[in-house]
């Protein structure tokens, strides 16, 4: 079959409309039409060929939400019709790591990390799939096992979010760091993920949430989702560790770094009290950087942990945050500040760039 997809032709090119092959589903994976895909910053990072782990041309786009169309003869959990979120990462259910309690990182998505293949193609000539899923395009191919189904009741424009930046920032509250109420809890970068770790916080009865971004025009949608203080570095006369340090005593309970810099994670480290403090590296971290951390910040008693996708088991966990949204304790309706068509989407970057979008999602109309 043929698809639309917005395809990245060259590192730092705008993307562009393209018709490619889709080949037939293989009898373990499942064929989606996507809804609904937001645009994330990753994706950015990989069109600009700055932090760009997929080879050129790409189908970017790693948070989507569609139906249904076709499934493989070995598929027997999901099938046409059923509303679905599409997963980089898979649960298996039945390896070590998701039988156990401590990550959400099947064993099975190691070895679909260097999986070369994808299924678009163009004139015979491959194009990659971003995260091995490519929401840029109408419809994808993925296993089995990376579909969550999802409630067919949340529509697709906000139910698309969980597949990264809801589950990203919420799971690295709930799943990662466990995070308790009465804690207090610092927040470095407020786009799509930081104001999900705040909503996250606030979810489970952080009693100081502070956000920090040196965008002024995020403390409104900060203090939205929940965060009691709003610190802009660039306007702070000093050091930002010890405005924290200042606001929480000895240091904050819980600290996450969610832009993806090693400055900020060290930062973030420092920001939590000795002897007990947990940060968080949930931004997307740069290749090739090192983290110049101190060892007595550690030998203190501090904890540095990593979170990807917060932790969250795709197929169990992550529906649960759509009923979450349909109990009315997680809003992700405030965190879709602009809709665009697949056309437009080279517009929703250029939002990105200059800060202006909290999230820009592309919707696709239904093709039957
Ligand atoms: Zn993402
Ligand atoms: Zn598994």
């Amino acid at each position: 079959m043929t698809t639309r997809a917005a395809v990245c032709r060259a590192a730092g090119e705008p993307l562009t409309l393209e018709t490619l092959e889709l080949r037939d589903p293989l009898p373990d994976e499942v064929l989606v039409e996507i809804r609904a895909t937001g645009l994330c910053h990753s994706d950015l990072l990989q069109m600009e060929g700055s932090n760009a782990p997929f080879p050129f041309p790409v189908v970017p786009g790693h948070e989507g939400a569609g139906v249904v169309v076709a499934c493989g003869s070995a598929v027997n959990s999901v099938e046409p019709g059923d509303h679905v979120v599409p997963l980089s990462i898979p649960e298996c259910g039945t390896c070590a790591a998701c039988c156990g309690g401590k990550t959400n990182l099947c064993e099975h998505f190691y070895a679909s990390m260097g999986r070369a293949e994808s299924p678009f193609s163009l004139n015979g000539k491959p194009i990659a799939a971003y995260a091995s899923l490519g929401t840029f395009a109408q419809h994808v191919l993925v296993k089995e096992m990376n579909v969550a189904r999802i409630p067919a009741e949340v529509p697709f424009d906000l139910a698309c979010t969980v597949g990264c930046c809801v589950a990203t920032g919420v799971g690295a509250v709930l799943y990662t760091a466990r995070v308790e109420a009465g804690s207090s809890v610092v927040v470095i970068g407020l786009g799509g993920v930081g104001l999900n770790v705040v909503q996250g916080a606030r979810m489970v009865g952080a009693s100081r949430i502070i956000g920090v971004d040196t965008n002024p025009e995020r403390e409104e949608a900060a203090r939205r989702f929940g965060a009691t203080d709003f610190i802009n570095p660039l306007a702070l006369d000093g050091d930002l560790v010890a405005a924290v340090q200042a606001m929480t005593g000895s240091g904050a309970d819980y600290g996450f770094e969610c832009v993806g810099n090693a400055k900020l994670s060290c930062q973030a480290l420092e920001m939590v009290h000795p002897g007990g403090g947990v940060a968080v590296i949930v931004g997307m971290p740069p290749e090739g950087e090192h983290l110049p951390i101190p060892p007595e910040s550690l030998f203190l008693g501090r904890t540095l942990v990593g979170s990807f996708l917060g932790n969250v088991k795709t197929r169990s966990q992550l529906p649960l945050l759509l009923e979450d949204y349909l109990a009315g304790r997680l809003d992700l309706a405030s965190l879709v500040s602009h809709r665009l068509p697949l056309e437009r989407i080279n517009e929703g970057f250029d939002l990105m760039r200059r800060g202006e979008s909290l999230r820009t999602v592309v919707t696709f109309p239904a093709s039957q």
